[in-house]
């Protein structure tokens, strides 16, 4: 059986720790790996290492570090085929999402190989009499980032593509899940010429996590995963005196106005609520279309949309999506569909019992819709990250404005609409971090920055873009004065004053 070990000072390194976990093949159902499980000494290991390696990496001038992104870059597209194979078969996700994947995070690589432009200080030239200050960005040193399964590539590089390229070191504990592509970057990286022990991957499960929340070394930490966990990494994080960005769920509306495209908004909304079969923070489980004519006729037409839809192998290039990741989770999707019946909303159509000939152990499921769905349910409340759309009926703009502001998610949000007055007022008013004006999926582009408000984000910096470059930095502000010479000055007894 296949072995997934931990890469640290450029070599793969197994053996170290007792514990294995299985990783499956969600299209089969079946074990088709193991990965091992780090520890404490572990993570001390791949610390000790990237110390070691962080100082020569810093001193490097950022052209040269730009370089390294640069052939990185290069490797990604050289191997985006076999990544995303491999991808797909531990995620579930069908290939050319798998790509999509490999793709965004490939374009945050890009937005570092600018990372001379980015580091550039600022700088006052007599800011007094022979004074002049300027401020520069050092990076942090070691600092480590914890993924979730579902973007097993392109997270990792939201996180460690800004933080390499500003000068850190990066300790990597992928999912448990998919760990394989994880490890496949940091052996491409070290091709690409990053220095050994620069990035190193310890894989693992909470003992892993809380290593590195405790390691006293690690500067910063990066999260990505669901809220509880990324409050509860923020908190103990930050009681331990490293800074913190926490990315957690989300819960995702389409408000639908009566004067919208509607052929264009339901093609949208398909590719947003069913794409990777519902397993993304930025996909859009919930509809709120205004008023009972529109509620009606975008009811009929997701109908007729969801009951074409194929479900299928990842390597299926027709399927629009593939299996979920797990038995386990498959059967929580399965959970919240009876919830759904049981709190009163109308099941539609229903995803449960679908098989898939010949992968009948696979966790496929079949898309479920939902009408009817109120706000005080716990299937509207909750995430459910799965191939399940529900649609919640509003009579006014504002109400319908009310539900993202006031839900306890605040990542993404898209109205569809050809009223630039109401689009603007929405995007303004809304309490939601990431706002799509006829976008489905609003991720911002990699020279902005993404991040949710209330239960989806914990912390004040965002991922990648210019907030990425600031997590990974702190900045210096230097003063100086170089006195002409000759008479002393007057000895000063008050705080210096720009008067
Ligand atoms: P998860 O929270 O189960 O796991 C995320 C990471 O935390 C993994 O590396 C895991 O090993 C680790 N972990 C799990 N339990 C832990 C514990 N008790 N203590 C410390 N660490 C622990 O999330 P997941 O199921 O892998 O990913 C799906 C979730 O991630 C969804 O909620 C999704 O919305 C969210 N997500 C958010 C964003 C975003 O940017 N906001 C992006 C992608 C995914």
């Amino acid at each position: 059986m296949r072995n997934i070990a931990h890469y640290i000072d450029g070599k793969t390194v197994s053996g170290l720790s007792g514990s294995k976990g299985d990783v499956f093949d969600p299209n089969t159902g079946k074990v088709q790996a193991q990965v091992e499980l780090g520890d404490a000494g572990l993570v001390d290991k791949a610390v000790q290492s990237a110390l070691k390696a962080q100082k020569e990496w810093a001193a490097q001038n950022p052209q040269r570090r730009a370089r390294v992104m640069f052939e990185f870059k290069r490797l990604l597209e050289r191997d985006m085929d076999a990544l995303a194979h491999l991808l797909s078969s531990e995620h579930g996700k069908v290939i050319a999402d798998s790509k999509g994947d490999i793709q965004r995070g490939l374009e945050v690589v890009e937005f570092a190989c600018g990372i001379p432009h980015l580091l550039k200080g600022a700088y006052t030239q007599g800011a007094g009499p022979g004074i002049d200050v300027y401020s520069l960005r050092q990076p942090l040193g070691v600092v480590a980032g914890v993924t979730p399964f579902n973007f097993p590539a392109m997270i990792p590089m939201w996180m460690f593509a800004p933080a390499l390229a500003c000068g850190n070191a990066f300790i990597l504990k992928p999912s448990e899940r998919d760990p394989s592509v994880p490890v496949k970057l940091a052996e491409l990286l070290i091709e690409a010429g990053l220095p050994e022990g620069v990035l190193n991957v310890v894989q693992g499960d909470k003992v892993v996590v809380d290593a590195i929340l405790d390691h006293p070394d690690i500067r910063a930490v990066s999260f990505v995963g669901s809220s509880d966990i990324a409050q509860y990494v923020y908190g103990r994080g930050a009681a331990n005196g490293k800074r913190m960005q926490c990315m957690g769920g989300a819960k995702n509306h389409g408000i639908i106005l009566p004067d919208v495209d509607m052929d264009q908004a339901v093609a949208d909304i398909m590719g947003a609520a069913f794409g990777s079969a519902g397993e993304r923070c930025m996909a859009l489980p919930v509809v709120v279309p205004v008023g009972e004519d529109t509620a009606n006729i975008l009811r009929s037409k997701l109908v007729a949309a969801v009951e074409g839809l194929r479900v299928g192998v990842s390597t299926d290039t027709e399927a629009h999506y593939g299996p979920v990741v797990s038995a386990q989770h498959k059967a929580r999707i399965e959970s919240y569909i009876q919830m759904g019946v049981d709190e009163g909303a109308e099941l539609v159509l229903d995803g449960r019992g679908f098989t898939l000939q010949g992968h009948e152990g696979g966790y496929f499921l079949g898309p479920t819709l939902f009408d009817r769905v109120t706000r005080g349910m716990k299937t509207y409340q909750d995430e459910i990250f799965g191939p399940v759309l529900q649609i919640v009926r509003t009579q006014s703009f504002e109400e319908a404005l009310s539900l993202p502001s006031q839900h306890p998610y605040g990542n993404g949000v898209a109205i569809f609409t050809r009223n630039g007055d109401a689009a603007r007022e929405f995007a303004a008013q809304v309490e939601v971090g990431m706002v799509g004006i006829n976008v489905p999926i609003p991720v911002p582009v990699a020279y902005h920055s993404f991040g949710g408000w209330k239960r989806s984000g914990f912390g004040d910096l965002n991922q990648y873009g210019e907030d990425g470059v600031r997590f990974y930095t702190r900045t210096k502000t230097v003063t100086q004065r170089w006195p002409k010479g000759g008479a002393v000055e007057d000895q000063a007894f008050v705080i210096p004053t720009m008067r």
